[in-house]
């Protein structure tokens, strides 16, 4: 197999546009080659716009080179990688007279990138498990197939397609497989981006749309062949990806940990509402999932569908693909998303079935406060509580021995800052969803977040066995925060804090203390807080930050003992 025979013979010899960015490497002193505004561009902030970017991606290439361990030459930088999946065509098939292998159900666009070209598509069913055939495929393929589609995890099933199958294809087909890996991150699977180093005629894409949370900046990236490198940097846009994607890729590359951590936290999810979903009985199958989403089979999935929209929840109705009838198509979201899309299914088949399915309590509005839902797990003093009255509707998720990551949604921008600024200095994970009056002013959804993170610190703290117990804080910036606490279990706050301002961050500055006082006896601690300086925006921050040195002091583990001399 010869790379050069799958690639359309009139574009290797094409001339590809050569860019004044091509012309010219290096650094110069003043640059007058590319007709550009030297001023920079007409609206503040971004100062690098103005330059046409590097069409050959070489930073970008050289990061993706390092951490995959390839070369630059194997590799192509795309916009998203459906551009990529468009090249890949055009180099391989002619006009009207090839064709390309699709294993359906499976992603759309390889249809429509060989539709738009020209170029007949055949359809190989997998089995009933969606795994694919190589010899299907290979008795399916003519001499006028150019491409065969491989997606795994593939859309919209979540299966991964067999390596073994995929080498067979490389080492009989004569054509193009490209391997659609946009999914790979979620997979307990380290992928195929090595088989273009064995294999010619493999082209492995990947995306930074999907677990690198960067579906907007349009980034996708493609390893294969030099010789196909070469011809599909040839044919696509001189400045394909701009300077603001660059950029957002080099920093995502070097944000590992985010893009760890969010992974992590959506494989876990996945897991979690595929368990659940298994055990309501109008679902008659949850496929297993290596990609961020589930697929789901039911009687009625139109129906299903509707309803779910009814109540403002999207998800994919798959039904009308093959092997597809009466699926849907679920993507994972955040924690309480999939909670709120978990109790209306069972809503659904509750109300179509009547008898024959539990459903959860509904929300109910009613005048005292239902009894929160806590599951404490005493291990990694993590809890997660929901709250919901007739005003809010509060969800707090902490760990109390977390990295500080926080996910915070109250509403109000100011809060949000807060809590963010808590969650990182006390280094708990926090997650807050909350919904509630704010039409009318901020107090109940304020007093409402406190008393529900006060409830989570609680559950969270458990039996308290084991942890220091007191904590203890002093300086702080210009403006100064003193704050010690007790979670011992006795509720009380001491504050003095005096404001310059009726308002802080558009909030009542006595909201504030409210906050504390809610949380304080929610939680079963005792907080003392004074706190001096200028600006009432960093004298509050103050508080927050304090606040949140002194619980990490205060819940860190010392031995198995209660700290107390009563113990
Ligand atoms: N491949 C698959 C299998 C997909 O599902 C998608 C997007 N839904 C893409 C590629 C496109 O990715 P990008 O955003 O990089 O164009």
């Amino acid at each position: 197999m010869n790379i050069k025979d799958i690639i359309r013979k009139d574009l290797l010899e094409m001339q590809p546009y050569s860019s004044a960015r091509n012309e010219f490497e290096g650094n110069a002193r003043i640059f007058l080659d590319a007709n550009e505004n030297p001023y920079g561009a007409s609206f503040r902030g971004v100062t690098h716009l103005n330059r046409y970017p590097d069409p050959m991606q070489k930073e970008l290439k050289s990061r993706i080179a390092e951490l995959t361990n390839t070369d630059t030459t194997n590799i192509i930088v795309g916009n998203g990688s459906d551009e990529l999946l468009d090249l890949a065509v055009r180099a391989t098939s002619v006009p009207g007279g090839s064709n390309a292998i699709i294993v359906p159900p499976t992603y759309g666009m390889y249809s429509v990138a060989a539709a738009t070209n020209n170029v007949k598509i055949k359809e190989v069913l997998p089995d009933e498990n969606f795994n694919i055939d190589a010899d299907k495929i290979l008795e399916a393929a003519d001499k006028n197939t150019r491409i065969v589609f491989v997606c795994s995890p593939n859309n919209p099933t979540g299966n991964l397609a067999p390596e073994e199958e995929v080498t067979k294809l490389a080492e009989q087909f004569n054509g193009l497989v490209i391997v659609d890996e946009a999914y790979i991150d979620f997979a307990n699977n380290k992928g195929m981006a090595h088989l273009p180093q064995q294999y010619e005629n493999v082209f492995v894409m990947r995306t930074f749309s999907k677990a690198r949370g960067m579906a907007g900046a349009r980034l996708g990236f493609g390893f294969g062949h030099p010789e196909l490198i070469k011809v599909l940097n040839a044919i696509k846009m001189p400045y394909n990806v701009n300077n603001l994607t660059l950029e957002a890729g080099l920093s995502a590359l070097d944000r590992t940990g985010i893009y760890r951590s969010q992974t992590e936290r959506i494989i876990h999810s996945r897991e979690l509402l595929s368990a659940y979903l298994q055990k309501i009985k109008g679902i008659k199958k949850v496929y297993p999932s290596s990609a961020n989403f589930l697929l789901i089979k039911v009687d009625e999935p139109v129906k299903l569908y509707n309803y779910l929209l009814q109540q403002g929840i999207v998800v994919r109705d798959r039904s009308n693909m093959p092997l597809c009838s009466g699926c849907l198509r679920i993507t994972i979201g955040r924690e309480h998303e999939n909670e709120i899309l978990a109790e209306e299914i069972q809503n659904f088949f509750a109300e179509a079935k009547p008898g024959q399915q539990q459903a959860p309590q509904q929300p109910q509005p009613q005048q005292q406060p239902q009894q929160p839902q806590q599951q404490p797990q005493q291990q990694d003093h993590s809890s997660r509580t929901r709250r919901r009255t007739r005003e809010t509707d509060i969800l707090a998720d902490i760990r109390l021995h977390g990295r500080g990551i926080a996910d915070i949604q109250t509403g109000n921008g100011f809060l949000d800052h807060m809590l963010e600024l808590f969650t990182f200095h006390s280094k708990t994970d926090l997650l807050i969803r909350a919904s509630g009056d704010t039409h009318i002013d901020i107090h109940h959804t304020m007093e409402d977040i406190a008393i529900t993170l006060g409830k989570a610190l609680n559950s969270a703290l458990a039996d308290r066995k084991g942890m220091n117990r007191y904590g203890f804080l002093m300086p702080m910036d210009e403006s100064s925060a003193t704050v010690s606490i007790d979670t011992g279990g006795r509720s009380m706050l001491v504050w003095d804090v005096p404001f310059r301002n009726q308002n802080v961050g558009g909030i009542p500055a006595s909201m504030f203390s409210h906050f504390f006082r809610s949380l304080a006896d929610n939680a079963g601690f005792t907080i003392n807080i004074s706190a001096a300086g200028n600006d009432d925006h960093h004298l509050i921050e103050a508080v927050f930050k304090g606040f949140a040195r002194s619980l990490k002091q205060a819940v860190q583990i010392t031995d198995n003992r209660i700290q107390s001399t009563k113990a």
